[in-house]
């Protein structure tokens, strides 16, 4: 064969296996460029996965969180955190003291070194609302001992603060309960003793007047044991289906000659109502808010118990009186522990100032409300609300509840 068709042919079969190469050159590239993308997507895929995995897991936190790098500066907030500072807008890439105006706080996570890694530190914040913090900081460093960011834990002590404050008050308030009539009673034995007991004129008067007294402690101690029983959550309740009737005739009956020397009429408009309560503790509740009814009513005046059927199952029963009334500002605060609103009347009337708490105890534990509604010089009305009975109780139930009236 000539050479000039042999290096044709060879050109020819070298071009053939350069384009065939080329193209399965060319189906590999594209191969892999495939393989390269669909791992990148798997990537970001998995990376994205963590991370809201991760976030679900910081928001789940009760404690706020946050996550600073290591130029001070936040990464990460969780929702905690965004709750404890009221913050609506995305605070991530801003500094602490830029975020959160806390001085303190920033100084503290600047601080955190090799030397002081952690700290922990209560502050109290007066923004958004006043709160309580205890704040841990850690520094985080990687392998080879470079900072790369902050870790900082927020928890809420403002409940804890307030318990605290509420305790601290509360015995205060019982020293001071206690301490009155105690002094008198010491005061006026002293004086017994130093020979007033053998004056016949003045013996009886101070006898008498430490007999008050005791008998102020005494009740004192009762409702002291009584509040004590009802916060410690330990109460059981006897529910069952109580016609009303019965328990007010017996409540009315029994503050009859109070009512009498005050010359107050006692009205009962509480006809065919029943509840599901517990007897003996729903008496304790009409009892008390009768006996300050009469206590803080008028004279020749007139105090009516009577109740009505609420929606959703529940019924409202109320006690008014038409004495001088509360000033408005002291409605929100009369089922406080100790709360009077003239301290020297009804210490005066032998009040104990938790009548009204332990009431509202015994209608919460039921799952009801109390409240008082009033009109400065135009009487006091506290209504509570319980869970109804049936509409109209059977005739088992009306022939026990006029068996108890007539007994009563
Ligand atoms: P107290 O032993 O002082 O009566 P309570 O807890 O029963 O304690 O009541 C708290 C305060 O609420 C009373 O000191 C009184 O100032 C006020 N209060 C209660 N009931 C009435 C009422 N019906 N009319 C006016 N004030 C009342």
């Amino acid at each position: 064969m000539p050479w000039p068709i042999l290096t044709c042919l060879a050109l020819a079969a070298a071009i053939a296996l350069h384009v065939r190469w080329r193209a399965r050159f060319l189906r590999a590239l594209l191969t892999a460029r495939k393989e390269l993308e669909r791992l990148q997507r798997e990537h970001q895929q998995a990376e994205l996965q963590l991370r809201t995995q991760q976030q679900a897991l910081f928001d789940s936190m009760a404690e706020g969180l946050l996550l600073l790098d290591d130029r001070g500066r936040i990464r990460l907030a969780n929702r905690a955190f965004t709750k404890l500072f009221g913050q609506s807008a995305d605070i991530r890439s801003r500094t602490i003291l830029e975020a959160l105006r806390l001085h303190e706080l920033a100084e503290l996570v600047s601080l955190l070194g090799e030397k002081t890694p952690v700290f922990a530190k209560e502050l109290k914040l007066s923004r958004p609302a006043e709160r309580w913090l205890e704040i841990n900081g850690a520094a985080i460093f990687d392998g080879g001992g470079r900072r790369y960011g902050t870790v900082l834990v927020f928890h809420d002590l403002t409940r804890l603060k307030q318990l605290e404050n509420t305790r601290k008050d509360f015995v205060a308030n019982v020293s001071h309960e206690l301490r009155t009539p105690l002094s008198l009673i010491k005061g006026y034995v002293e004086t017994l003793l130093d020979g007033a007991k053998d004056n016949p004129e003045v013996a009886p008067k101070f006898l008498r007047t430490i007999q008050r007294n005791a008998d102020r402690l005494q009740l004192l101690i009762e409702d002291l044991l009584a509040i004590s029983e009802l916060e410690s959550g330990n109460v059981q309740l006897n529910l069952e289906i109580v016609p009303v009737g019965p328990i007010v005739r017996r409540v009315l009956e029994d503050f009859r000659a109070r009512a009498e020397a005050k010359r107050v009429e006692l009205a009962d408009e509480t006809a065919g109502l029943s509840v599901r309560a517990d007897p003996a503790r729903l008496e304790q509740v009409l009892g008390n808010l009768v006996d300050n009814a009469i206590k803080y009513g008028r004279v020749n005046g007139r105090v009516t118990v009577g109740g009505a059927a609420l929606p959703e199952g529940q019924v409202r029963l109320f006690v008014r009186d038409d004495g001088g009334g509360i000033p408005p500002e002291s409605l929100g605060r009369l089922f406080e522990r100790f709360y009077r609103v003239d301290k020297a009347r009804s210490r005066e009337q032998g009040g104990t100032g938790l009548g009204l708490a332990i009431v509202k105890h015994i209608v919460q534990s039921h799952g009801g409300k109390v409240w008082a509604e009033s009109q400065l010089g135009r009487g006091a009305t506290f209504s509570f609300s319980l869970p109804a009975g049936p509409v109209a109780f059977s005739s088992s139930d009306l022939s026990s509840a006029a068996a108890e009236g007539a007994s009563s």
